[in-house]
This record gives structure tokens, C-alpha cells and sequence, in this order.
């Protein structure tokens, strides 16, 4: 029975408050904060457990710990934006309350993800006697722990991984993204990398595809992505050669991000309008869809997993662990499309894992770093089923 405080009230934030309301043996009283307060209250409205709902700036330390104070919650679940998670873990730092996030942090100012900054929080975690989850979503997350699964019952030694990720729904509009618009494009329209052979080699965006065979989704063009899980995989998978990233997208996607790109749209740095200083992807944001409201009429699925090539028992040995999500289906059952819930669903179960003690530990860690086996049993059980294709390799 514990207290949890969830911040941010997007389509993320919703699938995390129905879900905890779904496992009230664990989540016995659940508090939504957000910077809008009537999107909490939205949320809230459609859950038939009573959840209680505030307004905080979570940029702002002081506003986050008078909060905390006033509910004295066991675990803080961070799903607002990767700007908030230094100030939240600052806030948790200071009364005493573990931390759980699903991205890394990125300064507003500077598109660029790593995990130095949270990273250096681990001596003041530990020292506190608290305990800080980072990554909990789907990638990173679900796919850190497909791969500490395969560490553990498949593979003696695993020497390359390619994370593919897999979005083959339509929602209907010309162009949308699938989470916040601004991350999303953020990750985007940056350098990729990928590591080999112990050092990152980077490459132009969006400069390396290929055709790859999704299960129960079929061929789509996936596009080398830099993603944040491959920074703490490398360090945490034994005898790693190489690891890269893979998402897809639609041409239709690629045009309208090439042509936003092209007019200056996507730029991170503010311009003078009218007297006012505006980021255009920040404007960008505001007249996009709401990645929250996409679920209505979102036909298709997504397909996210691992695929592995390793040595067991002196063998060599392929094979992919992924999840297959119904946009309709995860509609139905929370109101949001398959991204959020792939993000949402994770998140709740890593909370789980912390609140009911089966991965605690002070300090800060990446979702690898605990027994998988647990979390792979929980999203069988919360709506994330998972499934193992042997001798899947990328090419086939
Ligand atoms: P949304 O933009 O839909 O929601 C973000 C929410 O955070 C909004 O309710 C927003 O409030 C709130 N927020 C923003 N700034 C603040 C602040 N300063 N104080 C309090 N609340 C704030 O994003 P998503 O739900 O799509 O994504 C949420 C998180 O999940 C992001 O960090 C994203 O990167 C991550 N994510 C992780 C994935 C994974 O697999 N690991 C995949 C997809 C997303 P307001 O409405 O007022 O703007």
C-alpha cells in the first residue's frame, strides 16, 4: 500500500494515473500534479478511483518540495518533460523520496541527451538512503530490460543489439507526433550515433535506412537513431561489439519534417516576433496535435523490441524479444494511442517493482541493472505482452 505522486498530465500522465488506479493493491492512493491543473482534473474525471490532483511548476525546486511535503508520497513518478528531471530530483533529494523518470535530461537550451547530469546524482541518492529508477518507459525501459532478459537466460555473451522500433499506425492527420512534439523532434533532427567496437561513430541525421521486417507488422524503413538506452547498455552488457537504434517513419512523415526544417520551424534558438522572443519549435508545439488526443480513430500497431546476435554454449545464436501494441486496443482500454500506453504501462510496472520492494536499492540506476524477470512476469500481466522469434536477425 503506497502513496504515489505523478507529475505531468500529458498522454503519458494519463496512461500512468489509469494504470496505477488499475493496481490499487499496490498504488492505494494516487496524486496528479501537472503545470495545467485542469488537465489533472480531466484525467482524474475519467478514473472511477478518487485521485487527487494539484497544480506545480516542477521547474521550480521550492514548488516541488512544498508539495511533496504536503503529501508525503513513497515514490515520485516523473512523466513531464525531460527539462523537469534535475529540479524533481533535486526536490526528492531534499525530503528523503525515491525518484522514477521515463528520459534522460536535456537542457532546454541544447539538444543533446545524456546521462552525465543524473547520473552525477548517484553518491547524494545513495548517501540519502533513496533510490532513483531512470528510464522506466518503453525505449528506454521495456527495451533495457529485453536486454538484460537475453544477458540472463539466452546468451553467454552478446555481441550486437539493434534496437527496432516500429510505429506502423495511422491517426489520420497529414502530421503528428506520437509523444511531445518538441522531444520528439528534438531526438530527431539531432546527429545519430551508434557504438562499435568500444567508441561512438556519428552519422548525419537521418542519413543511414534500411528495410526491416517488423513481426505481425511487415516491412517498414527504419532510420539510425542516437537513443539514450544505448549510453548505459554499453556499459552494462557483457562483451558488447555493437549497439544501434532503428525507428521508423513514413515518407509522409520525412516530407513534412524536411520542409519544417527547411523554413526554420524546428529551431531550438528563440527569434524576435512582433516584439517577442519565441522558439519556433516551442510555437510548433502549440498548433500540432496534442499527442494525448491522438487516440481516437488511431488504426494500426506498433512493434518495438531487441535483436540479438551472441554466443551461447559456444554457439553462435540470433533471436528478437519484442511487444506488439493495438493503437484501438490501448484506446479502448485508457483513451490514449499505443505510444503513450507502451510509456505508460512501463512506467507504472517499474514503479511496482520499487514500491513493492522487488528492485530497491539507494542510488541511481538504469532499468538493466535489476533482475529482469519480475518486470518481464508484470507486462505480461498489465496489458505489454512479449514474444521471442529465435534465429531473427535484422536482414530477415
Ligand atoms: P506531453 O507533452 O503530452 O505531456 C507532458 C506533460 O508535462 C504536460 O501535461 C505538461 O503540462 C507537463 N509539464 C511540462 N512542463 C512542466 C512543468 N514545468 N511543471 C509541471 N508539469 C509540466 O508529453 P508525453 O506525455 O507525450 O511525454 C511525457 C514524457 O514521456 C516525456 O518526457 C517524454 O520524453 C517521455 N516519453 C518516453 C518514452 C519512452 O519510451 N521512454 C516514449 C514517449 C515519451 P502542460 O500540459 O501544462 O504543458
Amino acid at each position: 500500500m503506497a502513496k504515489v505522486l505523478i507529475i505531468g498530465a500529458g498522454g503519458v500522465g494519463n496512461v500512468v494515473a489509469r494504470k496505477c488506479a488499475q493496481v490499487s493493491e499496490v498504488f492505494s492512493e494516487i496524486i496528479l500534479a501537472s503545470r495545467t491543473q485542469f488537465k489533472c482534473d480531466r484525467v482524474a474525471a475519467a478514473i472511477d478511483k478518487p485521485i487527487t490532483t494539484a497544480q506545480v511548476d516542477a521547474d521550480d525546486v521550492g514548488q516541488m518540495v512544498a508539495l511533496i511535503n504536503k503529501h508525503n508520497p513513497d515514490l515520485v513518478l516523473n512523466v513531464a518533460l525531460p527539462y523537469q528531471d534535475l529540479p524533481i530530483m533535486d526536490a526528492c533529494l531534499e525530503t528523503g523520496v525515491d525518484y522514477l523518470d521515463t528520459a534522460n535530461y536535456e537542457p532546454i537550451d541544447e539538444a543533446k541527451f545524456e546521462y552525465r547530469w543524473q547520473w552525477d546524482y548517484r553518491d547524494s541518492f545513495e548517501d540519502a538512503g533513496i533510490m532513483a529508477l531512470l528510464g522506466s518507459g518503453f525505449d528506454p525501459g521495456v527495451t533495457n530490460v529485453f536486454c538484460a532478459y537475453a544477458q540472463k537466460h539466452y546468451f553467454d555473451e552478446i555481441h550486437h543489439i539493434d534496437i527496432v522500433d516500429c510505429n506502423a499506425g495511422d491517426h489520420g492527420h497529414p502530421f503528428a507526433t506520437n509523444f511531445n512534439p518538441e522531444i520528439n523532434i528534438r531526438e530527431i533532427t539531432q546527429k545519430g550515433k551508434y557504438w562499435q567496437d568500444g567508441q561512438w561513430i556519428e552519422i548525419d541525421p537521418m542519413s543511414v535506412s534500411m528495410d526491416i521486417d517488423f513481426p505481425e507488422v511487415g516491412i517498414r524503413k527504419g532510420y539510425l537513431l542516437y537513443h539514450e538506452e544505448e549510453e548505459s547498455l554499453v556499459q552494462n552488457i557483457t562483451g558488447l561489439k555493437r549497439i544501434r537504434f532503428w525507428m521508423t517513419f513514413g515518407a509522409a512523415y520525412i516530407n513534412h519534417l524536411q520542409v519544417l526544417q527547411n523554413v526554420g520551424m524546428t529551431r531550438i534558438d528563440p527569434v524576435e516576433f512582433e516584439g517577442k522572443q519565441i522558439v519556433p519549435l516551442q510555437f510548433l508545439k502549440a498548433v500540432l496535435p496534442d499527442p494525448g488526443s491522438l487516440g481516437t480513430n488511431y488504426t494500426g500497431k506498433t512493434c518495438i523490441g531487441c535483436i540479438f546476435n551472441g554466443v551461447k554454449d559456444g554457439q553462435q545464436k540470433n533471436m528478437m524479444i519484442y511487444n506488439v501494441c493495438d493503437h484501438a486496443e490501448a484506446f479502448k482500454e485508457t483513451g490514449a494511442q499505443a505510444v503513450s500506453y507502451t510509456t505508460g504501462v512501463p512506467a507504472m510496472i517499474g514503479a511496482k517493482m520499487m514500491l513493492t520492494g522487488q528492485w530497491k536499492k539507494p542510488g541511481v540506476w538504469n532499468m538493466e541493472q535489476f533482475d529482469p524477470d519480475p518486470f518481464m512476469q508484470a507486462l505480461n500481466q498489465h496489458g505489454l505482452g512479449w514474444k521471442i522469434l529465435e534465429g531473427k536477425t535484422l536482414k530477415q
